[in-house]
């Protein structure tokens, strides 16, 4: 079955990883064939910025973010947030920093985390560009950031990338206008918490993405990801809400553009 009639924006993608280095012309191909009209590249830190570009002049679907990962505090010098800053003016096709957040999964350095995560969060507000956020055993840590932000009328808009949180969890972040993004987990037959917030999420308020190359979606667990597979994502979650496979791609594309500037 072909899809190729719908359009689908993968929201979230890292493709400048080696492991794409041999076939990234024919990942384009198959990405293309299956209707992904527009890609959104992370970046985790700045050193990956030059290679991002030419990957952005290589396939003009794709923009990117800017930004340094929480379990990537150790590459955040004095002058990181200025590289920031200057790559997101130099580039129009810069359309967000991140990506951006708390993991107190895979770490403990909460201060150390939250000492990057808030000048990344004041510098997208300052530039009015949306944040890629990755929140990871985090929530209430993440949501106690945004919280306070808020009532300062100052909190970034933006998206809570990879979603694995529970119900109760995703109100709180809609309700501070944050956008929800679901990944290849959402396949996946137990995750029963990510199938009851596909389900309730409103449905201006949801994205697709693959996180490629990592967390492949069913039928593709643990082979490498990448971003035509965007579409098992869609399915399964037209399967979870009942609406059709375009319906959830129509949305999706429309809610990825009103938050990002996207082609
Ligand atoms: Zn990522």
């Amino acid at each position: 079955m072909s899809y190729s009639s719908s359009s689908i924006i993968d929201s979230h993608c890292h493709l400048v990883f080696s492991n794409f280095n041999e076939d990234r012309e024919v990942v384009a191909e198959r990405w293309r064939s299956q209707g992904v009209k527009a890609l959104l590249h992370a970046c985790v830190e700045p050193s990956e910025i030059p290679a991002i570009k030419s990957i952005a002049d290589q396939f003009k679907e794709i923009r990117y973010s800017v930004g340094v990962h929480p379990l990537d505090v150790h590459h955040w010098k004095p002058e990181t947030i200025n590289i920031l800053k200057k790559a997101a003016l130099d580039d129009s096709r810069v359309v967000a920093i991140g990506e951006l957040g708390l993991d107190l999964f895979k770490a403990e350095n909460l201060s150390e985390q939250l000492s990057i995560l808030m000048p990344q969060l004041n510098l997208a507000f300052e530039l009015n560009l949306p944040v890629i956020v990755h929140c990871r055993d985090a929530a209430k840590e993440m949501l106690e950031v945004f919280s306070k932000l808020a009532k300062d009328d100052c909190c970034p808009k933006g998206v809570m990338h990879c979603w694995s949180g529970r119900v109760q969890e995703m109100r709180q972040f809609l309700d501070l206008g944050f956008y929800i993004s679901f990944s290849g987990n959402v396949t996946f037959k137990n995750a029963i918490d990510i199938h009851e917030c596909a389900k309730e999420v409103p449905p201006s308020k949801f994205l697709v993405e693959t996180d490629s190359p990592f967390l492949s979606p069913v039928p593709h667990r643990g082979e490498r990801n990448e971003p035509s597979y965007v579409k098992h994502v869609v399915e399964k979650i037209s399967e979870l809400r009942g609406e059709s496979f375009s319906e959830i791609a129509e949305k999706t594309t429309q809610n990825a553009r009103e938050l990002f500037a996207l082609p």
